[in-house]
């Protein structure tokens, strides 16, 4: 099990003590902040692997893939595609999660649960390294069922990896088998409010 340091919206100040403490693995849900923080400290330490856990627009898939090792949120075949080129065009393969709609709801990215098998096997086809399967959990319901689900479902896929929990949830994730946890406010405490500036 491996634990993913969520460092959105923390400056590289926050996150330099992690680091100097050992740890290698970060997340960040969005591309332009990572860009402003990241190439620096990757530079510093070699071994850090990045992995984008938000939503990915299409058109910045060029330089999420020359950023960041793994893409947690791979969830529709238009993305697909363009990962798919780019790793082609930067002669860069890197690892790649479905994220799964679990909770079906509208507003959220993601597969729904019954196209997770076809769209992980398009994903290969495609020449996409889909290592495992991510969720995010609705806010306003017990997770564990969500959790069980996405087990099933990378099982029945024959993929090793689930990320799954949060600083809310981690310890009923990995009690239901996750082998990443994303894990941002049990590390570095409350985020701020992001500032009016950010970018999205
Ligand atoms: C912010 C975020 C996390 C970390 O959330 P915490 O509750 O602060 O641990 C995990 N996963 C995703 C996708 C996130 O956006």
């Amino acid at each position: 099990m491996s634990l993913v340091a969520v460092t959105k919206s923390w400056t590289p100040e926050a996150i330099r003590p992690v680091v100097s403490a050992g740890h290698r693995l970060f997340g960040e849900n969005r591309v332009q902040e990572a860009q402003g923080k990241w190439p620096e400290l990757k530079a510093l330490y070699p071994d850090i692997r990045l992995h984008l856990i938000g939503h990915l627009q299409t058109n910045k898939t060029a330089d999420a893939v020359a950023l960041f090792d793994a893409i947690e949120t791979v969830d529709r075949p238009k993305l697909a595609a363009a990962i798919a080129r780019e790793q082609e065009r930067q002669g860069r393969q890197i690892d790649c999660f479905v994220q799964v709609n679990t909770g079906e709801e509208l507003q959220k990215s993601g597969v729904a649960p019954a196209d997770t098998a076809s769209f992980v096997r398009h994903c290969h086809n495609l020449g996409l390294a889909v290592t495992g399967l991510m969720c995010i959990p609705p806010v306003d319901q017990e997770p564990v069922p969500h959790f069980a689900l996405l087990a099933k479902l990378a099982r029945d896929g024959d993929l090793r990896h689930l990320s799954m929990g949060m600083s809310a949830d981690y310890a009923a994730a990995i009690e239901q088998g996750a082998t990443y946890v994303r894990l941002g406010t049990a590390i570095f405490g409350p985020r701020k409010a992001p500032p009016a500036t950010a970018s999205v």
